[in-house]
C-alpha cells in the first residue's frame, strides 16, 4: 500500500516538474554510443553528432533561423585514425586504459632503446644527458616545482624533434585535443602499469615499441542554434551546451558522457519543456561544437551571432549535468549578484539541490565568450562522484543523475520567475 501510494506521488511530481530523466538517458545513451565515435574527429563522428541533435530539435519544435540550425566553421586538429600502439618491455599497454598520446604528439613507428629519467634528474640545470638514439622513459613523480616541470617541459620539447618520449605518470590519464607540435609522438603512461613494490620492473624495461601516427587534418563542424517563442521578444534567454568530446585515439573510444552528453541531453529536457510551456522571452538554444578543442564554437558564435547579443537578459551554459549530488557550482556567478541571490532564494524554498557555489569568470566553458563580450553568462556544472574526466571511464554508467530533477527545476523556476 505504502510502495502504491508513494509510486502514484512520483508520477504526480514528474508531470508537474515536466523533466524527463528517461529521456535525458535515452538521449545520452546514444550520443556516448560507439557510433558516435566520441563527438570527435574520426569516422565523421562530429557529423553524425550534429545530425541526431537536428533531427532532436525538429521533434521538440525548437524553430530554425532562416531555415537552418546549423553555423559551420572549419578548424585544424591532430586525429588519431590509425590504430595506437605502445608496448613497454614485455608488456602490451591498452590504448586509453594504459596510456594516452599527448595531444600535440607527432608520428613515430619503431623499436626503440631506453634510457630512464626521474625526478632527481630535473633538480639541477645540469644537462640530463640523453643518449644519441635512445627514447627517454621519464618517471614524472616527484616533479612538482614550477622549474622542475618547466625543465621537463623543456627537455621533451627538445627530445621529441629526435625521438618518441614516454612520460609515466601517478595521476589518472586525461586526453586532450591539440594541433601537431612535435616530430615524434608523446605517450602519457599510468604509474600503475608498473607494480608499485616492483621497482626493479622498471629497471629492467629496456626496450620500447610504439605505432603513434596522427594525422593533421581540417575538419567542418557546426553549432545548432534554434528557438522557442516566448511571450515577448524584446529580451531572451539563452541555454547552451557543448556537443562535442575528444573522438577516438585508434580505437579506444572518448564517451563523454558527463562531459557533455549530460548538459546537452538537459538542454534538450529544458526545450521539451519551454515547447510545451512558453516561457517569459524568447529563448534560443545552442549546441556547440568544437568546445574540447578550445572554447571554439561558442568563439566563433560571439564572432558571428545569429541574433542580437544585446538583447540576452541571461545566458546559462550547461556542461557536466550527470551528478548533483553535492549541488551546483555557478561559474561566473560572483559577477552577477542579484541573478545569483534570485537563484538562492528559489532553492531556499524548494530544496532543488543540496549547495549553489559561486565562482569568479573561467575560459573553461563555451559561457566565457559570452561574458568577455558584456552578455550576462554563467556556466553551471553539477558537483557529485563522478571521477571519469576525459578518459574512456567517461561512460553512460559513470553518470548517476542525483538530483537530475532538482537540477532542471531550479533552472526552469529561475526562467520562469524573471
Ligand atoms: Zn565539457
Amino acid at each position: 500500500m505504502r510502495t502504491l501510494l508513494s509510486a502514484a506521488f512520483c508520477l504526480i511530481g514528474l508531470s508537474l516538474s515536466g523533466q524527463s530523466l528517461e529521456r535525458v538517458k535515452r538521449d545520452v545513451a546514444v550520443l556516448t554510443d560507439s557510433a558516435m565515435h566520441g563527438r570527435g574527429y574520426v569516422h565523421e563522428g562530429q557529423v553524425r553528432a550534429a545530425e541526431f541533435l537536428a533531427e532532436r530539435f525538429a521533434e521538440i519544435g525548437i524553430k530554425p533561423l532562416n531555415g537552418s540550425y546549423f553555423q559551420t566553421f572549419t578548424f585544424d586538429v591532430n586525429v588519431y585514425e590509425a590504430p595506437v600502439e605502445l608496448r613497454v618491455g614485455k608488456k602490451d599497454l591498452r590504448a586509453g586504459e594504459d596510456f594516452i598520446t599527448d595531444p600535440s604528439s607527432g608520428i613515430s613507428e619503431g623499436t626503440y632503446k631506453v634510457q630512464r629519467f626521474d625526478s632527481t634528474h630535473f633538480s639541477s640545470d645540469a644537462p640530463l644527458g640523453l643518449r644519441r638514439g635512445r627514447v627517454p622513459l621519464v618517471f614524472t613523480e616527484g616533479i612538482r616545482s614550477p622549474e622542475q616541470v618547466s625543465a621537463l617541459h623543456d627537455f621533451e620539447k627538445e627530445a621529441a624533434a629526435n625521438v618518441p618520449v614516454i612520460r609515466v605518470v601517478p595521476d589518472k590519464l586525461t586526453w586532450s585535443v591539440g594541433q601537431r607540435k612535435h616530430r615524434e609522438a608523446i605517450a602519457e603512461v599510468r604509474a600503475a602499469v608498473f607494480p608499485a613494490t616492483a621497482k626493479p620492473v622498471r629497471e629492467k624495461v629496456k626496450k620500447i615499441s610504439l605505432s603513434i601516427k596522427p594525422e593533421m587534418r581540417t575538419v567542418s563542424v557546426a553549432n545548432l542554434i534554434g528557438k522557442i517563442p516566448g511571450r515577448r521578444s524584446d529580451s531572451c534567454f539563452v541555454f547552451t551546451a557543448h556537443y562535442d568530446h575528444l573522438g577516438r585515439m585508434g580505437d579506444a573510444l572518448f564517451p563523454g558522457a558527463n562531459d557533455n552528453a549530460s548538459g546537452t541531453a538537459a538542454m534538450l529536457d529544458l526545450a521539451a519543456y519551454f515547447a510545451e510551456n512558453p516561457p517569459p522571452f524568447d529563448m534560443y538554444f545552442i549546441a556547440f561544437a568544437a568546445e574540447e578543442a578550445g572554447l571554439l564554437g561558442s568563439r566563433y558564435f560571439v564572432q558571428n551571432p545569429r541574433f542580437d547579443l544585446s538583447k540576452i537578459a541571461f545566458l546559462i551554459n550547461l556542461d557536466l549535468a550527470g551528478s548533483a549530488a553535492k549541488g551546483i557550482t555557478v561559474v561566473n556567478g560572483r559577477a552577477h549578484k542579484d541573478r545569483m541571490a534570485q537563484m538562492a532564494a528559489i532553492n531556499a524554498e524548494s530544496n532543488y539541490v543540496p549547495k549553489i557555489k559561486l565562482r569568479g569568470n573561467a575560459p573553461n566553458s563555451d559561457h566565457y565568450f559570452f561574458a568577455e563580450a558584456g552578455v550576462p553568462a554563467v556556466f553551471i556544472y553539477t558537483e557529485g562522484h563522478i571521477t571519469a574526466y576525459h578518459d574512456v571511464h567517461d561512460t553512460g554508467d559513470a553518470a548517476d543523475w542525483t538530483g537530475y530533477a532538482g537540477y532542471f527545476n531550479l533552472l526552469r523556476t529561475f526562467i520562469e520567475t524573471f
